[in-house]
């Protein structure tokens, strides 16, 4: 499983409701303990047809982070997708975030040639799909960070490859895979 990377960015209509998130303490991650971790990223639209789908086949995929993507290092989204005001109550968060964005969108430090991180062990806390972050930045239950991570993924690269992507494709294939 690669290593590309990741921008934890929930889509709007996913999950994670406002108030939840508002109630959540607010403790920032170390980074230092989060490098060298796995990490990942990622967005779309429509977590309830998604979760769906996982019911129909009466098992729970398994995240992964996959190679050759790298959807979640794509920060203008759209509007589908939160603003860093929205998402952090930290400011130097938000600047951090700003700070990140290229002209085009992607992130400066994304490598579009090899698709990978070029500062990986030093990202941002926010670019690691982890429970801890998903919970902190979310809300979400570390027991829902399996699902939400992957429907996150699915999202985010529904927006930024499209729904019939190769890359969509792959990510599926992996999900998938071990279950
Ligand atoms: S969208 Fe998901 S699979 Fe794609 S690079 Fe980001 S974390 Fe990895
Ligand atoms: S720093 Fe940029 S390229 Fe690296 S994981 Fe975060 S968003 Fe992706």
């Amino acid at each position: 499983m690669s290593l590309s990377l990741a921008m934890v960015v929930l889509p709007r209509v996913a999950t994670v409701p406002t108030a939840a998130k508002a109630k959540q303490p607010r403790q920032r991650p170390n980074p230092k303990t989060q490098i060298g971790k796995p990490n990942i990223t990622t967005s779309g639209p429509t977590v309830k047809k998604i979760t769906s789908g996982f019911n129909s086949r009466n098992k729970e995929p398994t995240w992964q982070c996959v190679k050759n993507c790298g959807a979640c290092c794509k920060l203008e989204k759209g509007p589908n997708f939160p603003s860093p005001e929205e998402i952090f109550d930290d400011p130097s968060d938000v600047e951090l975030f700003n700070s990140l964005v290229g002209s085009d969108g992607w992130c400066i430090h994304f490598d579009k040639s090899t698709r990978k991180c070029s500062i990986y062990a030093d990202r941002p806390y926010f670019c690691r799909v982890e429970p801890d972050i998903f919970e902190t930045l979310y809300g979400i239950e570390k027991k829902k960070f399996n699902k939400e991570a992957c429907s996150c993924c699915i999202d985010t690269i529904k927006a930024v490859y499209g729904s019939s992507s190769k890359e969509l494709e792959n990510f599926n294939a992996a999900i998938w895979s071990s279950t």
